[in-house]
Parts: C-alpha cells; structure tokens; sequence
C-alpha cells in the first residue's frame, strides 16, 4: 500500500534482553570477541538481513516478496562493557568514527546493496537487548523511505533554487534570533530544528557540503566530540540515556549530489521522566505533533553541562 518494503524477522523472536548475570558476548572474556581488540565489527548474530539468501532485483512496481538479502553488522564500540560514548576519551572516539567509516566503505560497493544504515539504539525501551556499548549497520538491497523522502526534497530544492536543502536549513539557523542552535564548531553545528518531530530530536550537520564520511575523513574526531556532546548533556536531563543515533548518509547507487551527510539523533523522552509515546496520529497517518517548542528545548540543553 506504501510502495515501502517490510523486513518480515520472525525467526528473531527469541532475542533475550540480557540480565547482568549471563556473560556478556561483546566483553573480551566471551568466545565471540577474545582477541585484542579496541573496537570490533561482528556479523550480527540474529541477522535481520542476509548475504546468504541469494539477491533478486527488487521491483518495487509490482507486490512481491523477496529473500531478505542484505548485511547486518554489529560495532562494538568498546571492550569496555559500560565505556558509553558519554565518557570515552578522544582516542577511542577516534577509533569509533574510523570504524563506522571503514565498515561503510566495505559495505558500499557490495553488489546488490542500496543503501548503507548505520545507526545506535541505546536504552531498553528502545528494545536493545545487550547494555555493552555498540552500534549496528544494516546493508540494504532498497533506499529506505525516509531516506527517499528526504532525496525527492532535496532535489527538488537543488533543482528549482539551485541551493542544497540541508546548507539552506543551517544557514538559516545561524541566522535566526531565538537561536535553536546546541553546539557550533569549526566544522559542525548541533541544533534543534523548528520540525522537529520529538521533543529532544537534535541534528548534526557539517557546514561543509558532503554527501558521506568518506569526505570528512579527516574530522572524524571533531565530528564524534559533537555526538558525545549531545549524548552528555541529554545524560544530564533524562532519567535513563535513551536515544536512536542514525547516520543519513547519501545512497550507494546513482549519483546525489544534492544529499548533504547528517546525522539525527531520537531520545524517546518528552522530558526528564515520561515517555513520548507515537499514538493514533503518529502511528494512525504519520503526522506527528511536538508539545514543545524547539527554542525552548535547544535552550534546556545548551545549559545541561
Ligand atoms: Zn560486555
Ligand atoms: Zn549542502
Ligand atoms: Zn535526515
């Protein structure tokens, strides 16, 4: 009805949350991970997508069902089993950023493969089942539709105006009054948008025009600082350190150069304590409604440090 593919994973159903008392895989002591390592990229172990099943072109005109072709990876961020990112210092930052840049580079150019998502689910109303600090890249053999939608604006800007969508948005930002802007540094700024769809959603955008991190190869650092940044001070506001971290990168076929790298992050929190749940006009049409002002918000976070 969409014209959106659904990744069908029944055979994941069985998925623990871990309890602290079983050993955990990613920590050095487990078989999975008993090298010498400082970060380190697995195969995901219950893998929502897989090289294995054989790719068939997808043909999104017509209904069909496909093998569920694709890559899953797992990044374990530390050997540390509560080294969060919030209190990692910059070497291991660095390590971090040079490996979601080395695992995308390899995924990239995998035959079948659309598009490169790598993201980081924190905290267990999200439903993560491990507390050891890691992120996941999905290799899919589709462009996502909220990557789609965010293409056909972006063209459709870089067409009519001959401006990129994303240098438009930050120029503004920087521009306007009421300042909705978190951090700026040489190359980045964290702000909160005016359409924002949750309350404490932040976006990172490079002042630089770059469709992925292949470009800023040389600021990894300074680009992973901006992610800590955020993530201390939402440590500082919310009970429990919640949040989707999802790297919108351009896609790995055709040519875009209308995309601009960003990276979104999504705490699930509508302040320090109670939830924003999606409900029936989130989940029902997919419009959202955002109950506070993101002058507000921007300013609640620039003072959490
Ligand atoms: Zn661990
Ligand atoms: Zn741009
Ligand atoms: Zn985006």
């Amino acid at each position: 009805m969409l014209g959106e593919w659904v990744i069908v994973t029944s055979g994941r159903g069985d998925v623990q949350i871990q309890d602290d008392s079983t050993l955990c895989p990613f920590c050095p002591e487990s078989k999975d991970a008993s090298c010498e390592w400082q970060v380190l990229t697995l195969d995901n172990k219950f893998p929502s997508l897989d090289p294995r099943v054989g790719m068939i072109p997808l043909d999104e005109n017509y209904v069909m069902e496909a093998p569920a072709y694709g890559f899953c990876k797992v990044i374990v961020l530390s050997p540390k089993h509560d080294e969060q990112i919030e209190v990692m210092d910059d070497k291991q930052i660095e390590r971090v950023f040079e490996e979601y840049l080395t695992v995308f580079k390899e995924l990239d150019s995998k035959r079948g493969i659309e598009y490169i998502y790598e993201f980081e689910n924190r905290g267990e109303s999200i439903g993560v089942s491990l507390n050891h600090p890691h992120a996941q890249v999905y290799a899919l053999p589709f462009i996502p539709p909220r990557i789609k939608q965010e293409l056909k604006q972006s063209q459709r800007m870089w067409e009519k105006e001959e401006e990129c969508l994303i240098c438009q948005i930050l120029k503004n930002e920087l521009k306007t009054l009421t300042s909705r802007i978190i951090l700026e540094t040489d190359h980045f700024v964290s702000f909160v948008p005016h359409f924002a769809r949750l309350p404490y959603e932040v976006h990172i955008y490079p002042r630089e025009h770059v469709g992925s991190l292949i470009e800023i190869n040389d600021r990894l650092l300074e680009l992973g600082k901006m992610v800590q940044d955020v993530v201390q001070r939402y440590s500082k506001i919310f009970d429990e350190v919640e949040y989707v971290m999802a790297f919108h990168t351009r896609p790995s076929v055709g040519n875009h150069p209308y995309w601009h790298f960003h990276i979104e992050l999504y705490p699930p929190w509508r302040d320090r304590s109670r939830k924003k749940y999606l409900a029936g006009v989130e989940t029902g049409v997919g419009v959202f409604t955002n109950d506070s002002c993101p002058e507000d918000i921007a300013k609640e976070l620039r003072e959490a440090i």
